[in-house]
């Protein structure tokens, strides 16, 4: 078994992480510290933050730590709202105001074409760290369909689903093909290829 502390407070992504990491192998993920304040994450890629996030849970730790920064990059806005997903509506907006300020930025336009990423980062005490990414491609929809999923998922029509969100799909079908489900097992490869599990 091998055990990682995880550096996101995002109880959705924690649970999508174990979920895939529980498909790709025997992975075991720690709760972050409740001691671990704030971590600033003013990387300019989604990469950087992934190493912001997992070194300074590492460090805090002292063991290898999990990383995931994720966010939505839709082509008519020039790939925003991108790493600033999680706060486009402003710094405490929750994900609906944040999918209602994506409705009104592409109100009227007709290229809807998106990208969700993830970088995924694990960072080890000896200063190395191995990084993955996943994109998967498709469209932002006019209006909100689904209860399922979290975040952009209402909104996003991922490309050969049948016209369905991420929000109508279940969890197993989100994860079969998700930017987080395509950056892990990359990340679980370079693990395997490393001999770090
Ligand atoms: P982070 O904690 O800075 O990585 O924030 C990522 C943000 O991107 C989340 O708050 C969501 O709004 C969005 N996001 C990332 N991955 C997903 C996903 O799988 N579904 C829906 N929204 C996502």
């Amino acid at each position: 078994m091998v055990e990682f502390v995880a550096a996101t407070a995002n109880a959705h992504k924690l649970g999508e992480m174990e979920a895939i990491l529980a498909a790709l192998g025997s992975f075991r993920l720690t709760p972050r510290p409740s001691s671990v304040g704030d971590i600033v994450e003013d990387g300019e890629t989604f990469v950087d933050n992934a190493l912001i996030k997992a070194f300074a849970i590492c460090e805090a730790t002292g063991k290898p730590a999990l990383a995931d920064d994720s966010g939505i990059c839709v082509d008519a806005l020039n790939g925003a709202p991108g790493v600033r997903s999680a706060r486009y509506s402003g710094e405490d907006a929750t994900d609906e105001e944040n999918r209602t300020a994506l409705l009104r930025a592409l109100d009227g336009v007709s290229d809807r074409t998106a990208q969700f990423v993830a970088a995924v980062a694990v960072a080890f005490p000896d200063g190395t760290a191995i990084v993955a990414e996943g994109v998967v491609t498709g469209t932002v929809a006019t209006e909100e369909h689904g209860a399922g999923g979290f975040g952009y998922d209402p909104l996003f029509l991922p490309d050969g689903a049948g016209g369905r969100t991420f929000a109508e799909m279940t969890a197993h079908e989100k994860h079969e093909i998700s930017h987080r489900r395509r950056a892990l097992e990359d990340l679980v490869a370079a693990l395997e290829h490393q001999g770090r599990c």
